[in-house]
């Protein structure tokens, strides 16, 4: 593995910085401000202009590996990217790399027929709608894809669904147009061949969301998670991905880009939250002489600078095996880099609280929001115990 950079990911990583600089910090107050005036679910105009300015730069859909439709760039050359973007809650959604989006939008590249794409992946990469995912339900133990019970029937040329599927993102915003659905359309098939996935639009008959939930207090507003009631809901039969039976094939597909990204923007916010550390502990005196200088402060800083080195290091070893050997093949550093990223953000950012006393907890420094955002992905995407299983089965094989 190569650790320098190319001149192009240079180049890029330069005017997505400065697109930061000019566009996205100066703008990050009045993103909150305008979910807070009027109605938290409507999409806000910042955003708007903001994609509108990305777009207008090409700093675009980087994210889309091996298509003629990305920016014709690999996970590697992608990592550094996602990472700047990560600093900001909003950024990744301004250059149309934000989740869910991004990983559904890769499932309709890899596992969709040609109408679909047109209908749906089209306008997701033009940024005009967005879309989510549906798998986890409230009734079974999601982490445990085979639990789930929904219905995938088929009648006729079309399939019928119904059950209920909970932390279904983005689900509360208007733009989200279409949802991938998983669910069950043969209960008799062998375990890993019971469940399907489908393409739901959004406005058909059936669906009802019914509340949003929130995380720690926050709404994550105008995105939002989702409970959500499927009721007799009918599509037609060419709306499955792949054919019937393949959803854990295509789940196996989607989570690997899916979880990386997640990977990615959490080095940017561990970086964030350091920085905000560094700075708050040198400007502030307790017990006659800067926090900044007490043992406890340098030695919390020195470990969050590790953390996130070796963090950093893991990141790109796995987008450099998805590339190079496949998602299936990088198993192994997908799954560790999925339980280390969120840990080490969340640890750093719980030290950065903490060196900004009450103001930490507060909203006028970011970390509290930056803290339950991570925390929240020790469990999305797969829990940490279900990723340290695979790791460790995967490392006893080598003794089989
Ligand atoms: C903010 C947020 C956004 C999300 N977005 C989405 C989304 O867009 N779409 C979607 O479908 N889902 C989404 N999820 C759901 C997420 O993927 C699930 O919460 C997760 O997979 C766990 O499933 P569960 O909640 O049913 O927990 P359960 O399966 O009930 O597990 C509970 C706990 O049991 C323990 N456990 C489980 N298995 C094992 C094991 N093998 N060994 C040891 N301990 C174990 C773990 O501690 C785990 O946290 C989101 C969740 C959050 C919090």
């Amino acid at each position: 593995m190569i650790f320098e950079f190319s001149d192009k990911v240079k180049e890029l990583q330069s005017r997505v910085q400065a697109f930061m600089d000019e566009h996205v910090y100066p703008n990050e107050q009045l993103f909150y401000d305008q979910v807070a005036e009027g109605d938290r679910w409507q999409p806000t105009a910042i955003i708007e202009e903001l994609k509108a300015k990305a777009k207008e730069a090409g700093l675009w859909n980087l994210f889309l590996p091996e298509s003629d439709r990305g920016a014709g760039l690999t996970n590697l050359e992608y990592a550094p990217l996602c990472e700047i973007m990560g600093r900001v809650s909003f950024a990744p959604e301004v250059f149309n790399c934000s989740a869910p989006d991004t990983g559904n939008m890769e499932v309709f590249e890899r596992y969709a027929s040609e109408e679909l794409k047109e209908r749906w992946l089209k306008p997701l990469l033009n940024g005009e709608i967005r879309s989510a995912f549906a798998m986890t339900e409230p009734a079974v133990a999601s982490s445990d894809a085979t639990n789930i019970e929904s219905e995938i029937t088929r009648d006729g040329d079309e399939y019928v669904i119904n059950g209920t599927k909970w932390w279904t993102s983005g689900a509360c915003d208007p733009r989200c147009k279409v949802l991938i659905f998983m669910g069950k359309t043969d209960k008799s098939a062998s375990l890993y061949k019971q469940q399907s996935m489908i393409v739901v639009p959004m406005d058909t008959p059936g669906i009802n969301v019914k509340r949003f939930l929130p995380v720690f207090g926050y709404d994550d507003a105008p995105h939002g998670h989702a409970e959500v009631e499927f009721k007799n809901v009918r599509v037609p039969a060419d709306h499955i991905l792949l054919g019937e039976g393949r959803g854990f094939e295509i789940a196996q597909g989607r989570l690997g880009p899916g979880r990386i990204h997640h990977c990615m923007r959490q080095i940017g916010v561990a970086e964030r939250a350091l920085e905000k550390m560094c700075k708050r502990v040198k400007s502030r005196v307790a017990f006659g002489k800067p926090i900044a200088e007490q043992t406890v402060t340098l030695e919390r800083i020195a470990e969050s600078r590790a953390m996130i080195e070796q963090a950093r290091l893991l990141t790109l070893k796995a987008a450099y095996m998805m590339d190079t050997v496949g998602n299936k093949e990088a198993k192994a550093e997908i799954a560790m880099i999925k339980v280390v990223a969120p840990n080490i953000t969340g640890k750093i950012i719980d030290w950065a609280i903490q060196a900004h006393g009450g103001g930490g907890v507060s909203d006028d420094f970011g970390l509290a929001f930056a803290y339950a955002h991570s925390r929240t992905l020790r469990l999305a995407d797969g829990p940490d115990e279900v990723h340290r299983n695979q790791i460790g089965r995967l490392e006893l094989k080598k003794y089989n």
